[in-house]
Order: C-alpha cells, then sequence, then structure tokens
C-alpha cells in the first residue's frame, strides 16, 4: 500500500452523528475560502478533500459509499422548492455531512463560475493500492505514463468505468485526478473506478508479480492493436499527451500496439487512443 492511499474514515448511515445546517450568503466567509481552496492541489493534499460539483455527481458520490464532509446547496432552490435537493439535504445530513445553504454569490466563488449548478459537495478522495489490483481472464485495467491534461484523464476514467476496466493506474508524475477539472470530465466516473497512484519505480516492481500482459500502445509499435489477444489479463499502457510512453516504461511491455492511422494526424489524442483501445480489448465482453 502507498502512502496516498486512502479510505474513508467513517462510513456513512444511521450511526453516523447528524450533521448541522449552515445558512451563508458571503463568500468571504471562512468556510467558504477554506472550500474555495480545494481549487489549488497544495489544498486537497493537505486536506484530503476535493469538490464534486452538480447535484447528480454528489448523488454518484453517496450511493457510491464515499465521505461526504460537505454539501454546499442553493438556498434559492431550495426555496423554489426543488424536491430532490431536498431529499439530498435530508440524506446529508442524516449521513453526517455539514450543509451550507449558500447565496448565488458563494456559489459562484466556489465554483468560480457564472451560473454554477445548484448543489456542490465535498467529499473525502480515495486512492486504491497497487496490490489491490486483481485482474481475471478478459479482463482490462489501464495504466498512463505522466498524463498531464485533466481532461484526458476524466475522459479516460469516464470511458474505463463505460467498458468496466477494473482501475486507472497513474505512473509518474500525473495530473491530480481529484482536480476540478478532472472530476468535471468524469461525469461521476470518479467514484465508479478505482485509482491507483503508483512512481515508476513502485509500478515496475509491482509489474514483476503481474501474471497478466502489459499491452503498451505506442507510435512505433510494429502490431496492430485489432491482432493482439486479450483474452488473458490485460494491462493498457498509454503514454504522455507530447513524449509517449518513456523508453523504459515501454521495455516494460510485453507487447507494443499500433492504431493505424489515414490522413496527416501524427498520432491520436491520449483519450481517444485510450477509448479505442479500451473498446476492442473488452470487444467480448460489451454485448448489447
Ligand atoms: N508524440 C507522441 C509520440 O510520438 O508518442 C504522441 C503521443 S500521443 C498524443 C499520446 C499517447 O496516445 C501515445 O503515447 C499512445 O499511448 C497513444 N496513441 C495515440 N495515437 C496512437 C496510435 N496511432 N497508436 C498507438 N497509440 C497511440
Amino acid at each position: 500500500m502507498t502512502d496516498e492511499t486512502t479510505t474513508p474514515r467513517r462510513s456513512a448511515g444511521p450511526l453516523a452523528a447528524p450533521g448541522r445546517i449552515k445558512e451563508i450568503s458571503s463568500a468571504a466567509n471562512p468556510i467558504v475560502k477554506d472550500i474555495r481552496a480545494l481549487a489549488q492541489k497544495r489544498h486537497r493534499d493537505e486536506t484530503g478533500l476535493f469538490l464534486v460539483e452538480g447535484l447528480k455527481l454528489v448523488l454518484d458520490g453517496l450511493d457510491a459509499g464515499w465521505e461526504l464532509g460537505t454539501l454546499v446547496v442553493s438556498k434559492a432552490a431550495l426555496q423554489g422548492g426543488s424536491e430532490v435537493l431536498t431529499r439530498t439535504v435530508s440524506r446529508a445530513v442524516a449521513f453526517g455531512a455539514d450543509v451550507i445553504e449558500a447565496s448565488a454569490k458563494v456559489l459562484e466563488a466556489i465554483a468560480r463560475r457564472d451560473n454554477p449548478q445548484s448543489a456542490i459537495g465535498v467529499f473525502r478522495r480515495q486512492l486504491a493500492p497497487l496490490a489491490k489490483i486483481s485482474l481475471g481472464p478478459g479482463e482490462v485495467a489501464v495504466a498512463l505514463d505522466r498524463v498531464r491534461d485533466p481532461g484526458n484523464l476524466g475522459t479516460i476514467l469516464r470511458t474505463a468505468d463505460a467498458v468496466g476496466a477494473k482501475a486507472v493506474v497513474l505512473v509518474g508524475d500525473c495530473v491530480d485526478p481529484f482536480s476540478l477539472e478532472t472530476v468535471r470530465a468524469t461525469m461521476g466516473s470518479i467514484f465508479a473506478v478505482p485509482v491507483v497512484r503508483a512512481k515508476e519505480a513502485e509500478f515496475l516492481a509491482w509489474r514483476q508479480g503481474f501474471s497478466g500482459q502489459i499491452v503498451g500502445t505506442h507510435m512505433a509499435g510494429t502490431l496492430d492493436y485489432r491482432a493482439a489477444d486479450y483474452s488473458g489479463a490485460t494491462l493498457l499502457f498509454m503514454g504522455n499527451e507530447q513524449a509517449g510512453l518513456s523508453a523504459e516504461m515501454a521495455a516494460t511491455c510485453d507487447r507494443l500496439v499500433r492504431i493505424p492511422q489515414l490522413g496527416r494526424a501524427d498520432s491520436l489524442n491520449l483519450a481517444v487512443a485510450t477509448g479505442v483501445m479500451l473498446f476492442e480489448a473488452r470487444r467480448k465482453a460489451l454485448t448489447l
């Protein structure tokens, strides 16, 4: 288990002490300032908390059993009689979360945009340990070498969720999976797919005991990605947006595949390439 692995501190349910409800109208309120600070990675790392925008995503998090610390809701929407918002407030309070009934200014300040969603949740992050990755025949996980773009990572998490991938492993210096932009792009899949963070050396050590195959994707790959055999346990290894897979990471792969291209583009966008690979590797499992 890496020292970054976190698990929920308390479980949801009737044993949790009920949360408190406060009304806040000023964006200068210290509680609001603390929540706004979660836009910065340093504060997320210090507190282990992250922001989730929108009622649907907040409900996804609660349904998945993640720890909600604070729920910020639009006072105007509550007064307007939104039933689902009222029910969510009751659920959050029963769970033990604090609830802030906020003015539009407060919500805009936290979301850092106009017309913010009517609910923003402050959740405790969860990371899975590398040792927990367990893949059966035909199952896949994705490893990303130094992914830098939050939109790419969020899209990959969403796609990994859609094909039933078992985990997304962030190798080396990757963008924070709990940034607002990444969480937005996951559309709730942040709560569905275990995310692992590993330094290169940790990944290489884990790789020694991994009995499945690692399929790297590479512009210099000599095997067409459709010709690879995905019937065993497969870890798909995707490269950095600019530099691709490092030589060291490419060398640890069992095979390097390429997605054939026509036209003038040098390469596919990382999230698109990951989607193509995931749907091919899971083709047999994906039947309508
Ligand atoms: N300049 C980089 C290079 O030469 O590797 C391009 C990186 S590409 C934008 C990001 C990643 O997407 C690659 O490292 C690879 O994992 C995947 N990728 C993109 N297009 C691909 C293709 N046609 N075949 C295999 N992998 C591809």
